[in-house]
């Protein structure tokens, strides 16, 4: 007898506000009419091992069939089937009522959660105008069903004729949905959702090359892998295995350098593989790699609620069904099933890198600078992970030698510490246009780091913090006797009109937009004569800016050098003779205004003063821009830094030239 019936939800235009409401995600409908296909028949495999069901079990594989003229697709299962009272139960009450429950609870944030959350059967409402389910269960003497319903409320129940135990799921396409009507598009959404799903789903034939075409044979398609390798014990695999998954996985990438199985039954259920990516160019790091899933049924490649945000650099996959897919994205984050498995993850990518760092230390060694971005990004980011990784964290210096943190303190300790008991580390972060500031440093005694990874300049910040009375120095942050200094530094002696001209001698050739700090300075008289510097903090500053730090004033600032004028080199003695010579000292200043003084008479001596300076200033200026031997010793400091450039560089080149000549051919 055939039923008519009114579906129990009390909005009439239910399937509208759905549709409207899950326009984003339609393809998941696909994912959960498997996924319920696949439980079904995992229910009728569990009966038949535990004896409650004699029958046959035959053919077990789920089959999706499309017919693209009709635009009819069909998901058939030979699972547990229903009776007409499960249908009614779990399609009439349950589904549809909680599909109301559930848009009514979630209407405001429905785009933001359905990602993760599919409305199982009801979804399919999204992209069919009717839906129908025969279905034979498996209970002895049970009579066929067929439930039609054409997405308005109402649908018929009567019986049915079928054969096969199981379920047969038909969806007429609505016309906006004419898509999943290819077939190419129906293969690309099993391959995304269904790819590793527990029981062998079939689409398609296996084709062959005949004739000179691809041609289908008789043999179904499995389009799935039902034992992906993370539901292996970790015993049972060889790297090759984890290898070629990680091909199949990401077919475009290069060989990971390291991996873990996680496996866990308990608080809470999680296995999975994850990869360390060989990240090739640092600057374009794909995140959101990692596909979840849970019991082998892909949900998202967003993770970036369940794990540390660091660890969104690894590739793979986690499967769990303890992850809460049916609550929006914020509340993940406060879960406290997902803080636990967050907080294990961290904890296994630990162990396995500790693991790495004891027994394959050359290995850890050789991929280092692939590894360095991800652990300088951890340990920045997630301070457990921090704590754990000071352990076996790698310094690398500019030999290309690897110490840990530990070993490194040891190495430098008696050569680098300093007049206030601080060792200091120093660094350099580009070889090439550091490389005179390193050699000094080396012919000293002392190592010279690399830090040359993007977030260096906050991972020194962080160092700085975690390792007991130590101080990071760049190796062009000063003059070299400078850097790690042994007794309080004497300054030299000048008088303040000294000061005032050397300072105007240098500003008068440096180039105009950044601020420079002139000083004398005795650096020995076989030193250069002019050294360019950058204060360590400045410079630290402004890079940690850079990289969006949230010191933007820093950034903000002109550059800022100091300009070390070495009074004990005789070019610069030279210099100052010329200067002494052909520039008269500045003239008696006129006396200040009086106390009683107008304002008019106060603003009139005030400026008869700043006249005497500005002449002498420009005289000074007037002699530096003629004096090629200052220019030659700046450009040449210049030089050494790798700051000589554009027109600097080849007025620079042309007057060399010239010395080289006036040297060589008179
Ligand atoms: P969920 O799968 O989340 O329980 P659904 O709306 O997808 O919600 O399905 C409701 C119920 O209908 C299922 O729990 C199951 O009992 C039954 N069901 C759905 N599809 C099938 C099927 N292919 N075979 C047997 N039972 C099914």
């Amino acid at each position: 007898m055939a039923t008519n019936g009114k579906i129990g939800v009390t909005t009439e235009n239910i399937f509208p506000v759905i549709k409207q409401f899950l326009y984003s995600d339609h393809e998941i409908f696909l994912r959960e009419l498997v996924a319920n296909a696949v439980d079904a028949t995992q229910k009728v495999k569990a009966l038949a091992s535990s004896g409650d069901f004699k029958g046959e079990l035959g053919d077990t594989s789920v089959r999706i069939e499309l017919d693209e003229k009709k635009k009819v697709l069909r998901v058939i299962d030979r699972g547990i089937g229903m009776t007409a009272e499960e249908v009614d139960k779990y399609i009439n009450q349950i589904a549809f009522s909680s599909a109301g429950e559930f848009l009514e609870k979630y209407k405001d944030q429905i785009g933001s959660i359905i990602g993760h959350f599919g409305l199982g059967f009801y979804s399919a409402f999204m992209v069919a105008k009717k839906v129908t389910i025969e279905s034979l269960s498996w209970k002895e003497g049970a009579e066929a069903v067929k439930w039609t319903c054409d997405g308005s409320p109402e649908y018929k129940m009567e019986p049915c004729k079928k054969d096969d135990r199981g379920t047969v799921i038909t969806l007429h396409l609505d016309d906006d949905s004419k898509e999943y009507a290819e077939k190419s598009r129906i293969e690309g959404l099993l391959d995304k959702y269904c790819k590793f799903m527990p029981v062998p789903i079939l689409f398609g034939k296996e084709q062959e090359w005949k004739d000179g075409k691809y041609v289908d044979t008789d043999k179904d398609k499995v389009i799935n892998s039902i034992e992906p390798i993370w539901t292996k014990a970790p015993s049972d695999l060889k790297d090759e295995d984890y290898k070629s998954f990680y091909r199949a996985l990401y077919p475009m990438h290069e060989e990971p350098l390291f991996w873990i199985h996680l496996n866990v039954d308990y608080p809470f259920n999680l296995t999975g593989i994850l990869y360390f990516p060989k990240l090739k160019d640092r600057m374009a790091i794909e995140k959101n790699k990692i596909q979840l899933y849970c019991n082998q049924m892909f949900v998202t490649d967003h993770v970036d609620n369940i794990v540390p945000d660091f660890l969104t650099l690894l590739h793979g996959v986690i499967d769990s069904p303890d992850i809460p897919l049916n609550v929006s994205r914020s509340y993940l984050q406060s879960d406290s099933n997902v803080k636990k498995i967050s907080t294990y993850i961290t904890k296994k990518v630990a162990d396995r890198l500790e693991e790495i760092f004891r027994e394959d230390r050359k290995s850890l060694e050789e991929k280092w600078d692939n590894l360095k971005l991800f652990i300088e990004y951890g340990m920045l980011s997630d301070e457990k992970f921090c704590e754990r990784a000071l352990s076996f964290a790698l310094l690398k210096n500019t030999d290309g030698k690897f110490f840990s943190l530990e070993e490194y303190r040891k190495a430098i300790e008696s050569a680098q510490t300093d007049k206030d008991k601080k060792v200091v580390y120093l660094y350099a972060t580009d070889v090439e246009n550091q490389f005179s500031f390193i050699e000094a440093a080396k012919n000293k005694g002392y190592d010279v780091l690399l830090m040359d990874c993007e977030l260096d300049a906050h991972y020194v910040g962080l160092l700085e913090q975690k390792i007991e009375n130590a101080r990071f120095a760049r190796v062009d942050s000063d003059a070299v006797d400078n850097l790690i200094p042994q007794s309080d530094k004497i300054k030299f002696e000048m008088t303040e009109a000294e000061r005032y001209d050397l300072e105007n001698l240098f500003k008068a050739v440096l180039h105009e937009g950044n601020d420079y700090y002139v000083t004398g300075e005795n650096l020995g008289a076989d030193a250069a004569p002019v050294l360019i510097t950058q204060n360590e903090f400045m410079r630290r500053y402004r890079d940690m800016s850079a990289l969006g730090g949230g010191m933007n004033f820093y950034g903000s600032m002109p550059e800022s050098y100091n300009i070390s004028v070495n009074m004990e080199n005789p070019l610069i003695g030279k210099i100052l003779d010329a200067k002494a010579a052909g520039v008269a000292p500045q003239g008696e200043l006129p006396p200040e205004a009086g106390k009683d003084a107008s304002e008019d008479e106060k603003k009139a001596a005030q400026e008869a003063r700043d006249a005497v300076r500005k002449a002498h200033k420009a005289d000074i200026e007037a002699f530096a821009k003629d004096n090629d031997l200052l220019h030659q010793v700046i450009d040449l400091a210049l030089l050494a830094k790798g700051m000589l450039k554009g027109k600097a560089l080849s007025d620079f080149i042309a007057r060399s030239q010239k010395v080289v000549s006036d040297a060589f051919l008179k």
